[in-house]
This record gives C-alpha cells, sequence and structure tokens, in this order.
C-alpha cells in the first residue's frame, strides 16, 4: 500500500484562523493513525496577498499545539528551505520552488489541455463590461475564448512573437466544454458538477514567472507524494478543476477529504473574528498584530491551555462515536477516522470551550498549577513560599476555569480585605451576630474547635459562619472557612475580625 502523506499547506496571508489549526490537526491525526508523514507547505506564491510574520505566526502556532510536521520543518523548528539531496521533497516554501512550475504548464499547453492568453488587464476589463452591459457575467471559457485573443484563436506565429516580446501573458486551463466531472470526496460522497460552470482559471503568469495556487498545489501534491488532501470545504468549488488537472498531467490523484466549516455560535454563516469580537472569545490560536496595529485575541493568551484547545478543535466536526469528549492527543491518534467526520458545519460553542479548559485545569497537578500561580501572586506584590500554596491549589482549582481565575478566587488569602461587599454586610454584620462570631474566635484556636463551639453554644452556625468570612474576605463567598484560618492562621484572621470590627459599622 502507498504510503500515507498528508500536508497542511497555508497561505501565509494573515493569522492562522482556528478552523485553520483544526484542519491542521485532522491531517495530523490522520497521518499518526496511519504512521504515515504530515507536512507543512507554505504556499506563497501570491505576493499581493502576502503579510509579514504570518509563516512564523504558523508554525509557532502549530508548535504551541504540539502538532508539529515531520517534513516541512527542521528539528529546531526552522522551516527547511534548502533543497537537500536527501529530501527530494524539498524546499517547502513554493516561493522557493518557484524554477519547477513553468515546465509543468507548458506541458499541458504542449498536450492541449491549456493555452497561452495574451488578453491584457484593460481587454479583461472591457469584455467584462460589455457582458454586464447585456446583463450578463464575463466567464473566461469555451463560450467566450474563441473571441479573446490567445494561443487557440491567433497564428502560432504570432504567438511565439508576442510570447518573446510581451512579458504580461497567462498560461490558462482550457475548461473542457459540457462534461460533466465526478468526483469521490471521502466525506462528502460522490459529487457531480458540469464543466460548463467553470472557468478556465489561470495556471501560470509571465509578468511575476509565479504559478497559481491551482498549479502550484497540484504539482506539488504530486511531487511531493501525497496521498490524502485534507482540507476546508472553502476549497470544494476548486475540487473539479483539481480533478480535471491530474488528469491532463496523467499523474494517479490522491484522495480528498473537505472539512465542514466551523459555523458563528448564534445565527448563520461562518464563524468570524467579529463573532470572537462580540461575543468575548478568541478565534485565534495566539494573540496577533497585524501590519497596521490591529490586535487579536489569541487563545494562548486568553490563558488556554494547548492541549485544551487541540480537545475542543478536535470534536469540532469530528465526533469518536461514543460519549468520552476528553482526549489526550495520543488517544485522538488511537480513535480519529476521516468517516467520523460530519458533513454539515460545527457550531461553535465558547461555553463549551471554557468547559474544556476548566476540566484540564482540574486534570493538572497541584504542582504545576502552584508554578503557574507563583508568577501570577508575585504581579500582585504577594511573596509566598511555594509549599505554603501548594496546600490551597486543589481548592482553588475546583473553582476556576484558567489560572488567571486563581486570584480573584484567593486573594484573600495573600491581602486582608479593604473594602467589604456592602449588601454582603448589610446582611450578616449584625451586633449579636458579631458578639457571637468574635467570642468564637477568640476562644478557639481552628475552625474545627470554633464549631464545636458555636454548635455547643446552640448559635446560629450560618449567621455566625457568615460573620466571620465577611471579616476574613470581605464578601459572603469564597473558599471554606477551616481552608482559609488554616492558611492565614489564628492571629491574622484575629486581626482581620478587629479591623472588620473598626471599619463596619452596624
Ligand atoms: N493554500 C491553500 C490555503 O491557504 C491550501 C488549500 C489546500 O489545502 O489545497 O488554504
Amino acid at each position: 500500500m502507498k504510503r500515507t502523506r498528508v500536508r497542511f499547506a497555508p497561505s501565509p496571508t494573515g493569522p492562522l484562523h482556528m478552523g485553520g489549526v483544526r484542519t491542521a490537526l485532522y491531517n495530523y491525526l490522520f497521518a499518526k493513525k496511519m504512521g504515515g508523514d504530515f507536512i507543512l507547505r507554505i504556499e506563497d506564491t501570491d505576493s499581493h496577498r502576502f503579510v509579514p510574520g504570518a509563516e512564523e505566526y504558523i508554525i509557532e502556532s502549530l508548535r504551541w499545539c504540539g502538532i508539529l510536521p515531520d517534513e516541512g520543518l527542521d528539528a529546531d523548528g526552522k522551516l527547511a528551505s534548502k533543497r537537500s539531496v536527501h529530501n527530494p521533497h524539498a524546499p517547502y516554501r513554493q516561493s522557493e520552488r518557484k524554477g519547477i512550475y513553468r515546465k509543468y504548464a507548458e506541458q499541458l499547453v504542449d498536450g492541449g489541455f491549456a493555452y497561452y492568453a495574451f488578453d491584457t488587464a484593460a481587454e479583461l476589463e472591457s469584455a467584462r463590461a460589455a457582458a454586464e452591459g447585456a446583463g450578463e457575467t464575463f466567464i473566461y471559457n469555451s463560450a467566450s475564448r474563441s473571441s479573446l485573443r490567445n494561443s487557440l484563436t491567433m497564428d502560432p506565429a504570432e504567438v511565439k512573437r508576442l510570447l518573446e516580446e510581451r512579458d504580461d501573458w497567462t498560461i490558462r486551463f482550457r475548461m473542457p466544454e459540457n462534461e460533466v466531472v465526478e468526483m469521490d470526496d471521502i466525506i462528502r460522497g460522490h459529487i457531480e458538477v458540469n464543466t460548463s460552470t467553470l472557468d478556465d482559471k489561470v495556471l501560470w503568469k509571465r509578468a511575476d514567472e509565479l504559478p497559481t495556487y491551482h498549479l502550484a498545489n497540484i504539482v506539488d501534491d504530486h511531487l511531493m507524494e501525497i496521498s490524502h488532501v485534507i482540507r476546508g470545504e472553502e476549497w470544494l468549488p476548486s475540487l473539479p478543476l483539481h480533478f480535471l488537472l491530474y488528469r491532463a498531467f496523467g499523474w494517479e490523484r490522491p484522495e480528498f477529504a473537505h472539512l465542514p466549516l466551523l459555523l458563528k455560535p448564534v445565527g448563520n454563516g461562518k464563524l468570524s473574528k467579529r463573532d470572537g469580537d462580540k461575543m468575548g472569545f478568541p478565534v485565534f490560536p495566539l494573540r496577533w498584530v497585524s501590519p497596521a496595529g490591529e490586535v487579536s485575541r489569541g487563545y494562548r493568551e486568553d490563558g488556554y491551555f494547548p492541549d485544551a484547545f487541540v480537545n475542543l478543535l478536535a470534536m469540532l466536526g469530528w465526533n469518536p462515536g461514543t460519549e468520552q469528549e476528553i482526549f489526550s492527543l495520543e488517544e485522538l491518534v488511537q480513535a480519529f477516522s476521516l468517516d467520523k467526520v460530519g458533513k454539515s458545519g460545527a457550531k461553535f460553542n465558547p461555553d463549551k470551550a471554557k468547559w474544556f479548559n476548566k476540566e484540564y485545569l482540574r486534570m493538572r497537578s497541584d504542582e504545576e498549577l502552584t508554578a503557574l500561580f507563583m508568577p501570577v501572586l508575585a504581579e500582585h506584590g504577594v511573596s509566598a513560599e511555594p509549599a505554603s500554596v501548594l496546600e490551597i491549589v486543589s481548592l482553588i482549582k475546583e473553582r476556576a476555569t484558567f489560572v488567571r481565575d486563581f486570584w480573584d478566587i484567593a486573594w484573600y488569602l495573600f491581602n486582608a480585605p479593604e473594602e467589604y461587599v456592602e449588601k454582603d454586610a448589610a446582611k450578616f454584620w449584625k451586633s449579636e451576630n458579631v458578639a457571637m462570631a468574635r467570642e468564637a474566635l477568640m476562644e478557639t484556636g481552628s475552625a474545627h474547635d470554633m464549631e464545636e463551639y458555636i454548635r455547643s453554644r446552640e448559635w446560629p452556625m450560618g449567621k455566625v459562619m457568615n460573620c466571620i468570612r465577611l471579616a476574613l474576605t470581605g464578601s459572603s463567598n469564597g473558599l471554606g472557612i477551616a481552608d482559609i484560618m488554616r492558611f492565614i492562621g489564628r492571629d491574622e484572621a484575629l486581626a482581620r475580625f478587629h479591623r472588620a470590627e473598626e471599619r463596619l459599622i452596624i
């Protein structure tokens, strides 16, 4: 059997959307499941859309997610860019493969599958305007190409002259007339498209001596021995052309699998950055600052764990066929198969995304969480002993979704409250409760003894405890009193109580 080789082929036109990371992930999972190779290829032949920093962003995102390619990157994480005698597939950046595409485009011309087109931009524009004037849309295809300036309509000597003289010609695919292209997609099933609906796409441009996406993509998938093309559904309309290109070259086709779109949490349509901005969630793996200075938030900076992010992405469009939702990357590799990827779009649920992080946070060891919490404490000017923080971190983590929540949940373990929540104070700081609370605190050494004491006096437990809690934390909620008192100690608890007595008016 042919070795499984898949590729993730992003264009560095901006930050990688989370849908793009999901595409990379599914490619990775499929490759690993099949014992094959996962390749990263940078499709940067469209120089107008090139955005500085986008390629680095893509690589850093994959690295953060732990889905590193087998090819396309050196062992140290840098893009392998030099053709090496040991690696016939390199380089992996299309701009560095520039020289190889022209001969393939010309091979198609020689075989009658493509032709040279000499129409200038202005000529095409006027053809477009004329069609629109007649209430039609202009398509460069079998119907219109016979009246345009190309090697199918002009005499060979003229063609030869223009090829030499001009530097703005292109090579276009000669789309067959009225043929039904039959295709099979692993996810979408059988698809039929009539070629009359398709146009003669440009494959290669003399102006910059670069191929367009379609040609470069097919040539590279062939040369890199790609067995399966797994990509977003937005590429489905290109599939008939790609099928026809493989046929024209006489090459064996890879299998295709088009992944369902990620959809907005509410309403219809594709998940966009605007949805994230509106509802307060990131749509990019990492924070991104555009060349114009516009900032987009990232999952990493928002405090997501990479394995939680990978897990939640895996579940957007794929299901294991069981109730299991939490999967490590290794478990995903084991469970993954393309036949469990759905056809219909996957609605993104930001609350569910948080749920995943919460689950992963709870699975983290107390030691690891303590190490993550220590710098947060330092930021707040707290110098605490890791050993004592370790004692309470397991209580805090039960209530948190992100490590950054830790401070909000437990700041009062480290600082005495400066203020008291007004409505809680009004409810719990009553003179009779304060008197009982003071006595209970003074007479006992620990929360446990205190409870015993309150019980023996037949005092109202809830009222007394809430009164103490208000003094210790400034509000009526928080961690268990026993835990708080154990952490801050009896002296600090008493000090805080006396402070509350000074500050709170009954
Ligand atoms: N360069 C294309 C993109 O940016 C790749 C599409 C494909 O995988 O064929 O998504």
